[in-house]
């Protein structure tokens, strides 16, 4: 059974990853959730199901959010579908790692256009309504990389600290409408992100981690979910990082 006066909320690459954990977290705690993907339709359509599961109504568009004019189109199509957005959630993100004297103008600009570009786009497109109906909330995944720098990744680094200034200053233009932004920076989390990175790898990653592991994509779920809520009613402009003391 559908309920037409459930909040809604937005997440940009929602198929796969944390995205993914988020649409299914926000679903399970009664939100009618809007998810765009880039390319993986099979994944897409399985999530909507599997979200649909919990009686709210879930929407699936295939969306490539380095483009302003398609997120537009995404953001307005789910207000008319779902109605006007209570929550939006910038999770779509890719790496191109590679020292910067061996990085190419394709890998830094594929980088900052998705990560970067894309958080704006979407913000953009969500911000006008919200600042009408003088309320909202906004949740940009950003990374520690963008908090301290990481080698081999210095456009992704400057993709998640461009997040973070960005969410700053939205925070303080948009605090007088009741709209709340909030960055997260999550450590190593379990995703195809970091699959791609060799067992060697990931285990002397894991030895840097007080708490010795991975993080789950459910428990950065678990964050956003909370941000997003009445309980971070007074939460706004902050970074906080979700990386099992790594940073410590
Ligand atoms: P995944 O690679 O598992 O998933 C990425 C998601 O983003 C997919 O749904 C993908 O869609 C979507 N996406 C990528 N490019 C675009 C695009 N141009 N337009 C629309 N959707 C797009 O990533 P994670 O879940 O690991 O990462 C999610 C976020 O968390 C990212 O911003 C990442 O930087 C950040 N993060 C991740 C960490 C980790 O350890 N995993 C650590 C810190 C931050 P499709 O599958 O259709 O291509």
């Amino acid at each position: 059974m559908t309920d037409n006066t459930a909040p809604v909320a937005l997440v940009s690459g929602g198929s796969r990853g944390i995205g993914r954990a988020v649409v299914l977290r926000l679903a399970a705690e009664g939100y009618d959730v809007g998810f765009c993907y880039r390319s993986d339709e099979q994944a897409a359509l399985q999530l909507e199901k599997e979200a649909g599961e919990f009686g709210h109504r879930v929407l699936a568009v295939r969306v490539d959010v380095t483009d302003a004019e398609s997120v537009r189109e995404w953001v307005a199509r789910t207000e008319s579908e779902l109605g006007p957005i209570d929550v939006a959630v910038g999770s779509a993100g890719v790496t191109r790692d590679n020292p910067l004297v061996l990085m190419t103008d394709e890998d830094w600009h594929a980088v900052l256009d998705t990560n970067l570009d894309g958080v704006y786009h979407v913000c953009r497109s969500v911000i006008f309504e919200m600042m009408k109906r003088k309320s909202g909330t906004i949740i940009n995944i950003s990374s520690i990389a963008g908090v301290y720098g990481n080698a081999t990744q210095s456009n992704y680094s400057a993709s998640k600290s461009g997040i973070i200034g960005f969410s700053k200053a939205l925070a303080k233009e948009v605090g007088r409408y009741n709209i709340r932004v909030n960055v997260v920076a999550p450590g190593y989390i379990e995703t195809d992100m970091t699959a791609e990175l060799s067992e060697k790898v990931k285990k002397e990653a894991a030895k840097q981690v007080p708490l010795r592991r991975f993080g789950r994509a459910e428990e950065v779920a678990d964050l956003v979910a909370y941000l997003a809520g009445e309980r971070a009613a007074y939460i706004t402009g902050s970074v906080i990082q979700i990386d099992g003391g790594m940073t410590v």
